[in-house]
């Protein structure tokens, strides 16, 4: 099964994305983690990445085709991935069709955008393995420890009142029109973002039974 999970930011993906790839036992690959991770490790591509993403916008496509195309031709990829993240353009999109990696479906997972604003602004995040949670609606057991590797929660800097409101302007115009590029290609399927994590999960698993 080869998944892109396409949503706003802040709209739950991530966590969706862990749930599918438990699900189906495939992995997800997150560019959002993968960009995070080079730049806690320092390395070019962290350093280019950072003045991006504290500044709530993209990194510049020729970059990201590239970094998929590396990431989606390891071996782990081969059964299948969920692609958290990627596209979020449509030059990004069309690279990927233009590909030998036929995706299967596109996810939308729709929520309101003062949802989106509410939980992206109570949103922590492992400094250590990237897990997610929530401070009222998907707390750890222990607060501002991760649950799954013991690593100190965070917020992150790209979660601050102003940068969200940017990543929502560019979800708006540069990631939004992907929607009709992939209805077109009759790839799309809508799910609404519910208010327990367990309702989305069943109405995306849904979804993709269809
Ligand atoms: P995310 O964790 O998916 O919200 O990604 C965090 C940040 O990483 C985004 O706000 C962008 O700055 C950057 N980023 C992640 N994926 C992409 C992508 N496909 N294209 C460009 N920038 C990206």
């Amino acid at each position: 099964m080869r998944i892109i999970l396409l949503a706003a930011p802040g709209a739950g993906k991530g966590t969706q994305a862990e749930k599918l790839s438990e699900h189906f036992g495939i992995p997800t690959i997150s560019t959002g983690s993968i960009l995070r991770r080079n730049i806690q490790e320092g390395t070019e591509l962290g350093k280019l990445a950072k003045k991006y993403i504290d500044g709530g916008n993209l990194i510049p496509d020729e970059v990201m085709i590239q970094v998929m195309q590396d990431r989606l031709s390891q071996p782990d990829c081969e059964k299948g991935f969920i692609l958290d993240g990627f596209p979020r353009t449509l030059p990004q999109a069309e690279a990927l069709s233009a590909s030998d990696i036929d995706v299967d479906v596109v996810l939308n997972l729709e929520v309101p955008e003062e949802k989106i604003i509410e939980r992206l602004s109570g949103r922590v995040e492992c400094s250590k393995c990237g897990a997610t949670y929530h401070i009222v609606h998907n707390k750890p057991e222990k607060d501002g420890v991760c649950d799954k590797c013991g690593g100190g929660l965070v917020t992150r800097v790209d979660d601050q009142p102003e940068t969200i409101k940017s990543r929502l302007d560019i979800y708006h115009t540069q990631t939004e029109p992907l929607l009709a590029y992939y209805q077109e290609k009759q790839m799309l399927r809508t799910v609404e973002g519910k208010e327990e994590i367990a309702e989305t999960t069943a109405a995306v698993l849904n979804a993709l039974e269809d």
